[in-house]
């Protein structure tokens, strides 16, 4: 279903037709008064500084297929952002987390079949034992040492990303 500003073309409770628009939250059905708070998405990603250096993911699905990222993802039901960390970087890269700290949190939006989640992404700074044996899985299909002087925030594909980088980086160099 394209993001065309409606996500419910009937109600989950009691089938009736309703027009449910994006900017309705709580989204209320008229027949039956089901309610529903369209609650962003929680999602984490890694910022890793290795010889000063910043670990890059490379996307290997849309949205920004192809283009880099920071390691992460959506945090399960249940989960700590910091948990949620420690089992991305895991599947993604094969990485065990030794020290997770909070750096910055960003609205974004993430297209995904056919649906765009609103998620807060939450970054943290970590540190990873045994970079030089990274193992590409799941939805990273390698990976890249960005030398943090000569980054260009525009190789990362979401907007969120992007803010993370380009902060971080203006801290790195002092600003
Ligand atoms: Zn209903």
């Amino acid at each position: 279903m394209p993001d065309d500003g409606y996500i419910f073309s009937f109600c989950p409770a009691c089938g009736r037709r309703v027009r449910s628009a994006k900017a309705d939250n709580p989204f209320r059905c008229p027949a039956c008064g089901f309610t529903i708070y369209r609650n962003v998405a929680a999602a984490v990603c890694a910022i890793v500084v290795r010889k000063q250096k910043l670990l890059a993911a490379v996307r290997k699905h849309d949205p920004a297929a192809g283009m880099l990222d920071l390691p992460g993802g959506f945090v399960d039901p249940g989960e700590s952002a910091e948990q949620a960390l420690a089992r991305e970087l895991k599947e993604e890269l094969g990485l065990e987390i030794s020290d997770c700290r909070y750096f910055a949190t960003c609205p974004n939006e993430y297209p995904c079949r056919g649906l765009v989640y609103r998620t807060l992404d939450l970054a943290f700074t970590c540190t990873v034992k045994g970079t030089d044996n990274i193992a590409c899985a799941d939805d990273v299909v390698d990976i890249r040492w960005i030398d943090l002087g000569r980054m260009d925030p525009a190789w990362f594909g979401l907007e969120s990303i992007r803010y993370f980088v380009t902060r971080f980086a203006a801290m790195m160099a002092g600003k």
